[in-house]
This record gives C-alpha cells, structure tokens and sequence, in this order.
C-alpha cells in the first residue's frame, strides 16, 4: 500500500505543479498517470510544439515545460505509479480514501486530486477483425520499452510524428523496421519526414505505401501482417515479422473515474469554483481540464490556479483546527522533502566606511 497526503490522479502540468503548491505547506504528494512518462497532454501529443501563454515564458516547448515542471518539484521527493490507471475509489471509515489501479496496485491518502485532463489516453485502435487475440504476443499499441524489438522484425503503422519518430528509432534497433501508411503523404515535421526518406534511401525502412494492414497470421505469437496494397491494381500480401504496433493515436476517455459517484457535466467533474474546487464528495477535489465549473477555460495557467488553492484546501482537512498563514517563497524560502533549502540572500547590516 503506498500513502501519502495528496493522492494526485494525472502527471500532467496541472497534477505536477500541484505537487510543488503542496510542497511549499508541507504535504506529500503521490502521481498515478496511465502514461509511461509525465507531462500529460504537453508530453504525449505536442512535446515539440512551442507554447506563448504561460506566465514569464514568451515561448516554452511543451516538452521543456514538463521537464521544468518536474525539476521545480523534484525537491518534494513525488512518487510515481506510471502506466497505470486509476480504476477504483473506496472511502475508508474514517473518510480516507484507497484507490486502486488496474494492475491492482493499491494507494492511500486523506485527499484525492483528480488532475486526469481530459482522460486517461487509450489507443485509437486499428480495424483488423483478429488484433485483439495478438495484444501483448506481438501487437503494441504504445511503445514504452524500445529494447523489447532489438534484432526482432518490426511492422510500424501509421502517419503521423509517432509513426515516423519510432520508425526512425528502431531502425538502429531493430533489425527490420516496415513502415506501413495508408497515404503517400505524412503529416510530421519536416525533419521526421526527411529523415524517413533518407533512411528508406539507404535500405533501413521499408516503405509500403498507400497501404494498410487488413489482417494478422500467427499462432500463439504474430508471424506476419495482411497487407492491402492500392496503387494502380489493389494486391493483397504478408509482411513476415515478430511486432505489429498501429501508431494511430491516443484518444482520452474520461474512463472510469465517471463511475465515481462524482456529479459529471459534458464529460467533465463538476467542482465548487467558488471555493476550492472539491467535488459533490469532500476529500475528492478535480483540478485542471478534468473540472468544470462557469466559465471554464481548459489553459495550462487555469490548472495551475486551480492546484494552488486546492492545496491550501487539503492542508485544512489534513491539518484540522490548524492556521495556515501565506508566506512569499522570497520571504520563507523553500525546503525541500529531500533536506535542499533555497532562500533568497539575507539582509546584513553592515557599516560603510
Ligand atoms: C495540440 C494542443 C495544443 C495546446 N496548446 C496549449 C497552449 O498553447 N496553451 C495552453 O494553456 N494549453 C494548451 N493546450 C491545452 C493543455 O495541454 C491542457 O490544458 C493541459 O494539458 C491540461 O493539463 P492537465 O494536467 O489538467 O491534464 P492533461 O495534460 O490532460 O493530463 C492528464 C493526465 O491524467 C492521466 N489520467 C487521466 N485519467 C487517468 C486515470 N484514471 N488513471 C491514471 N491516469 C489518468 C492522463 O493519462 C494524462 O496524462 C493544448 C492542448 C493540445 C492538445
């Protein structure tokens, strides 16, 4: 069982700065994120694309941000349970809270924090009649450990950055990348695109194109893909491999924090905005693009607000009875969970002679 004060559900900006906000009055915080990696929608759909509208950076990659989000709030020690996804919520007697993900991983805290965006990410999943019996024996739909293909046969499908950025990836990995695209064109970064070309060129991706992959032969494992050629006559053909991964994109799904018993409005949790953003069940708060309320703007900044207040509301269910008096981080400094203190130089008084 791991615990902890504030129970955050979604490592994206809004569940990251929550942990700093909560670090500043001394609670402890813990992240469940169904992604393999932190960031949320910044790092899973546009890391490459610059961002103008958060506060003192004129331009931010989404990616950068992510990476500053998590050095700010490195010194207040997170856990992390990634690739997981938060599936169950039981209240404890005494109005604590256990949620459990799906691979039964198991989380304890007074507070909970849903900073779940606008889901949790599923794969958009191709429309092949037998995939399903090949999830996990040779079909990925997300790649989260690149070495798992090393010297294996790999079939990639799809059109977009991921796509063409893990095709690029593997073909030193690999040791056959197919790219398979039901168009000529790509829709990517210049670069990503270039670079597949010149790799095609050089005989370390095969391109099929326009394409797609109708089928999958194996037994227990994937043996080989269908694949459906159209260009001038319509042929059909297998690719021999060990791994099919359709990169076709994630799609959010609000999932099964909808089963909450928590009041939902057009796909999102409805919050008291007056206050401090707690849900119809107290304990539970829902900050970021996962909450509505009048007025609503899904901006990074927004959820950023919304954490901060919600941590001074969680210190005063933590803290029963106790005073919280706001403190500037240039007056208090910042002491970190990990024994850093960072303090602005301290006034001396000193003669001039
Ligand atoms: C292409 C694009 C461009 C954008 N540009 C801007 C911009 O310029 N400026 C701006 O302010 N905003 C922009 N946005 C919006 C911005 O990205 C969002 O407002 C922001 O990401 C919301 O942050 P969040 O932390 O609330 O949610 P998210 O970033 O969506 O993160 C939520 C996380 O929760 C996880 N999650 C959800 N449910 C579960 C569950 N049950 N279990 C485990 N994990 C779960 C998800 O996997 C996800 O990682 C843009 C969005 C897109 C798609």
């Amino acid at each position: 069982m791991i615990t902890t004060d504030i129970l955050i559900i979604g490592a994206g900006p809004t569940g990251l700065f929550t942990v700093f906000e909560a670090g500043l009055l001394k609670l402890k915080c813990h992240l469940i994120d169904a992604l393999p990696q932190p960031g949320g929608q910044c790092s899973e759909i546009y890391p490459k694309k610059p961002i103008y509208d958060i506060p003192a950076y004129p331009e931010i990659l989404a990616g950068d941000l992510t990476d500053k989000l998590l050095e700010q709030c490195k010194q207040f020690e997170p856990g992390f349970t990634l690739g997981e996804r938060a599936e169950t919520i039981d209240k404890q007697e005494d109005g604590t809270f256990i949620v459990t993900t799906n691979k039964g991983t198991k989380h304890h805290a007074p507070v909970v924090a849903i900073a779940g965006g606008l889901g949790s990410f599923e794969p958009r999943k191709p429309l092949i009649h037998n995939i399903a019996d090949f999830e996990d024996k040779g079909v990925e739909y997300i790649i989260k450990d690149p070495e798992m293909y090393r010297n294996k046969r790999v079939v990639i499908a799809g059109g977009g950055d991921s796509a063409l950025d893990w095709s690029i990836f593997l073909s030193d990995v690999a040791s056959e990348v197919t790219l398979i695209h039901r168009r000529n064109e790509f829709r990517g970064h210049l670069d990503s695109v270039e670079k597949v070309q010149e790799l095609k060129n050089a005989g370390k991706i095969n391109l099929i194109t326009p394409a797609e992959v109708v089928g999958i032969v194996g037994n227990d494992k994937v043996k080989a893909v269908v694949v459906k050629q159209a260009q001038h006559i319509e042929k059909e053909f297998e690719v021999e491999c060990d791994h099919f991964v359709p990169l076709f994109g994630l799609s959010p799904k609000l999932g099964p924090i909808a089963n909450w018993g928590l009041e939902i409005e057009k796909n999102a949790i409805k919050v008291n905005n007056a206050l401090d953003y707690q849900t119809n069940i107290p304990g539970i708060f829902a900050i970021g693009d996962v909450n509505t309320y009048p007025g609503k703007l899904k901006l990074i900044l927004c959820g950023f607000h919304e954490a901060t207040l919600m941590c001074q509301a969680a210190y005063q269910i933590i803290n029963p009875g106790k005073r919280y008096v706001l403190k500037y981080t240039t007056v208090s400094g910042v002491d970190g969970f990990d024994g850093t203190r960072k303090e602005a130089p301290k006034a001396v008084v000193k003669a001039i002679e």
